[in-house]
């Protein structure tokens, strides 16, 4: 259970934190270090100084490349053109991703984004969905899906008033060098070097200054943390614990490899699972991006890298390195005059691709919370709110493992036999018996997203909302048949994927 850190327990307490906030710190320029450099910079450029400090000599994670359609929306905040982003980073469209042995093997289904059918406002376009499958007239739940078509088409193109929701799949190197230039421009400072001490008075929560190998100091009112795994300030330094959540999530481990192109690029990820985790498979426009996510308790290092090698395509670009990871996430993300950004702040595996998400949902956070001085009302509920969100998609990832009728390894037994959480119980219930799903107040994933998982994963509600019911055969008939077909015109007129890349966004050759 997580204890969000209130006034009661560590109240802000040092001198420091009536001083105004004048001196932001980011410590780490991975994704989460320049997304929130970036945000900070373009929002208050002007008025604070804004400096990043990033060690080349221990690098990023490197992996984080897809991503979910918020970020065309953090994009749009930053005023950031998108062509020049996609061409920058190498990006392709994402329009869901593909599970593939998730329910059982050999079967397959798409997650994707945007909304299936027409909803009524008493029913979820499924009501409907069940009882024309009940009564032997409705096709595939995704023949009512634009975005899930056009995936499955490899087609895309931007459609006018947002018709068409979307994501990216890009390269996190190119990232972050491109949120790097856009923050200088900003007035963001980048300084390199290794940090060795962290000053702080520790009970307090209290962070003074960063030291670096060569000495220098780094004074700053606010220090973000977007270190990485380790949390060097809001972990070793604040001693935040992490709440760890393996018991639920058995993945510990990753591998990534990174594969030549060898076909178009497809706009979708792939989700492929194995024995004891599963696969990913992401292209962009001149390299694939593959990984291994895999739990060390049932499988080890050496049968996941023959796993992952053995099914890439295309000659291997890079040496498959280990990542080793704890899913979870700290007690508290603001703690003092520190708040911890990205990976330092906790981890979700990335089968939903929601960490990016979660980085960005941090950054418009502190910039929604921002303190002319540091209270502690503030960081209560900055904190409450991350914590509502991790949960959710915490659920809704583990919803993937545990239903599932997959029980050819001792992991997937495993997996169906966990004593989930009660939110995501109670979620699992109310959809088999009623096929009724309610979206909590600002929760990620909208009843779209769990419907469609829950369905592939293989659930069949045992009744519908009696509206449904209310309409006659030849009714209920023309209804869905007038979406099936809206949806098919449009996806026939889109262009392919590849082509609409090669138009909007292709990289220009020199700097591929
Ligand atoms: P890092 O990339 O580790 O950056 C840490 C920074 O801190 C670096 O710049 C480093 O140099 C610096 N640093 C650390 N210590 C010091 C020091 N002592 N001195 C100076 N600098 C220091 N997310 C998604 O949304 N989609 C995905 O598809 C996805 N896939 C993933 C796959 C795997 C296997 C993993 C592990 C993660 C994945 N993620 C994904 C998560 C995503 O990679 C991260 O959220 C994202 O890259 C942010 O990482 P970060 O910036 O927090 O950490």
């Amino acid at each position: 259970m997580h204890v969000p850190v209130d006034s009661a327990h560590a109240p802000v307490s040092h001198d420091a934190a009536s001083r105004p906030v004048k001196r932001v710190v980011v410590a780490g320029g991975g994704t989460a270090g320049w997304m929130t450099a970036a945000a900070l910079s373009k929002t208050f450029g002007g008025v604070l100084d804004i400096v990043l400090v990033e060690s080349e000599e221990i690098g990023t994670v490197g992996v984080g490349e897809a991503t979910i359609p918020t970020m065309v929306t953090f994009h749009r905040l930053l005023d950031i053109n998108e062509q020049a982003f996609m061409a920058a980073t190498n990006a392709t469209i994402k329009l869901g991703i593909a599970f593939e042995h998730w329910r059982s093997l050999g079967h397959r289904y798409i997650h994707s984004f945007g909304t299936t059918g027409k909803d009524h406002w008493t029913a979820g376009f499924q009501h409907f969905w069940l009882s024309a499958r009940q009564r032997g007239i409705a096709r595939d739940y995704g023949d009512y899906c634009l975005e899930l078509r056009a995936a499955e088409e490899s087609r895309f193109a931007h459609l006018p008033r947002g018709g068409m929701n979307y994501a990216f799949h890009l390269d996190a190197g190119l990232y972050a060098k491109f949120l790097r230039a856009f923050s200088e421009r900003h007035g963001a400072r980048r300084i390199e070097g290794r940090i060795v001490e962290v000053k702080a008075d520790r009970e307090a929560g209290w962070i003074s200054a960063l030291r670096l190998a060569d000495g220098s100091e780094i004074e700053g009112d606010l220090f973000i943390d977007c270190s990485g795994l380790r949390g060097l300030l809001i972990g070793d330094t604040l001693g935040v614990e992490y709440e760890d959540w393996s018991h639920w999530l058995f993945s510990d481990s990753a591998m990534a490899v990174q594969t030549a192109t060898v076909r178009p690029p497809i706009p979708y990820t792939r989700s492929v699972a194995g024995e004891a985790g599963w696969q990913w498979r992401i292209p962009l426009q001149h390299r694939v991006g593959n990984g291994i996510v895999f739990s060390s308790r049932h499988m080890d290092d050496d049968a996941a890298r023959a796993a992952l090698l053995g099914s890439v395509e295309g000659e291997v670009l890079t040496e498959p390195r280990v990542i080793r990871f704890r899913p979870g996430q700290r007690r508290a993300t603001w703690r003092g005059n520190c708040v911890a950004i990205g990976l330092s702040g906790g981890f979700l595996e990335p089968l939903e691709s929601t960490n990016i998400h979660l980085i960005q949902r941090g950054v418009i956070r502190l910039l929604q919370t921002f303190p002319h001085v540091i209270a502690q009302s503030d960081i209560d509920e900055y904190n409450r709110q991350a914590e509502e969100e991790i949960t959710q998609i915490r659920d809704f990832v583990i919803l993937h493992y545990h239903v599932t009728q997959r029980d050819d390894t001792a992991y997937w037994r495993a997996c169906r036999d966990l004593d989930i959480p009660q939110s995501l119980r109670h979620k699992i219930r109310l959809f088999a018996e009623t096929g009724r799903v309610f979206r909590h107040l600002n929760e990620l994933f909208a009843e779209n997203s769990w419907v469609q998982v829950m369905l592939g994963q293989g659930i069949v509600p045992e009744r519908h909302h009696p509206i449904a019911d209310s309409m006659s055969d030849a009714e209920l008939s023309d209804f869905l048949e007038r979406i099936r077909t809206g949806v098919d015109h449009t996806v026939s007129r889109l262009p392919s994927h590849a082509d609409y890349l090669r138009e909007y966004c292709a990289r220009p050759a020199a700097q591929a």
